[in-house]
């Protein structure tokens, strides 16, 4: 591990464990086949991911695959640090990443840009001075508690307080897909795998990312209303400030999921989903075991940066 002495925030470099994708195919298919009726997993090369039903900023997963996690709920609990604001550009430069970056994750979006505080689906290619923005935010409208999703307009690539974040040069090449149809077990399609995962590579640590679309079904998933004036304390609390919502498929889902923790206070899984249909927000689980329907593809991180870990962590912020 290093630690880069580059840019306003502390950044820790971690070499990931790269198995290949046949190995971690393996590693999936009998934990997927244990929590869905029916579920395929292949090394395939990745299809045109502008296309629908993913419409994501590039066409694929790879090409200088890394891993970046950001901040961390102790930013946001118990009461909100309103400095917390990054910019995934300027954060590429403090990498020295190049000048082709795909960037596609979970985080809490820029609050300076709404005015309140949101959800973030990050999705933005950017190649020199080009920038394909198609990063949506979604936040609770205040009378009426309905989700409002919105994509940010022109180089807007702030976002605040977390984010797990995925980056690669977006270019075509070997993935993962995985299709799972029909949940019979309690585990939502991504703790389904970052869990074999987990029981597999015990004192290694290996990353991925990508995208998946529920396809079928219901799912249910949280937006954040702007910042609690009161301290959340507790779950119960916390609980009690997310909003929650039933939202319906097509819900195009981008993020990243780890085998462990570490000392690094990694989130394990983390992702947030967008539609075309106004919804938008984290993504928990199906509530449609019965009908439910995923497409993923997803590629292995080479590298993690840990960026601004929170000095302090509180255990119950980890949802
Ligand atoms: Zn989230």
């Amino acid at each position: 591990m290093a630690t880069l002495d580059a840019g306003k925030f502390k950044i820790e470099k971690r070499e990931l464990h790269v198995p290949s994708l046949d190995e971690v195919k393996n590693v999936f298919i009998d934990a997927l086949r244990e929590n869905f009726a029916e579920a395929e997993i292949e090394v395939v090369d990745c299809p045109d991911l502008t296309q629908e039903p993913f419409t994501l900023s590039a066409p694929g997963l790879g090409g200088r695959v890394n891993i970046l996690e950001i901040g961390g709920p102790p930013f946001l609990l118990p009461t909100v640090q309103r400095d917390k604001v990054y910019d995934i550009q300027s954060l590429l430069k403090d990498l020295k990443y190049g000048d082709r970056a795909f960037v596609a994750g979970a985080g809490a979006g820029p609050w300076p840009y709404l005015g309140t505080n949101c959800e973030m689906m990050m999705n933005v290619m950017m190649d020199s001075a080009k920038l394909k923005n198609g990063t949506r935010i979604a936040s609770v409208e205040k009378s009426e508690g309905s989700c409002v999703l919105e994509t940010l307009k022109g180089n807007e690539t702030r976002f605040s307080l977390l984010a797990n974040l995925f980056l690669c040069e977006g270019i075509p090449g070997k993935v993962l897909k995985v299709h799972a149809k029909q949940r019979i077990g309690n585990k939502d399609f991504i703790a389904t795998m970052q869990q074999a995962l987990a029981e597999h590579y015990r004192d290694k640590l290996v990353g991925l990312g990508g995208t998946f679309v529920m396809m079928e079904g219901k799912a249910k998933q949280h937006v954040m209303p702007d910042f609690s004036e009161t301290p959340l304390d507790s779950v119960k609390q916390l609980d009690h400030w997310l909003k929650f919502y039933d939202m319906s498929a097509p819900l195009i889902a981008v993020g990243t999921f780890v085998s462990a923790e570490t000392e690094l206070d990694l989130r394990v899984q983390h992702f947030h989903s967008f539609s075309h249909h106004g919804e938008g927000g984290h993504y928990h689980i199906d509530t449609t075991p019965n009908d439910v329907e995923y497409l993923g593809y997803f590629n292995l991180s080479e590298v993690l940066y840990r960026i601004d870990q929170p000095p302090n962590t509180l255990q119950f912020g980890k949802d």
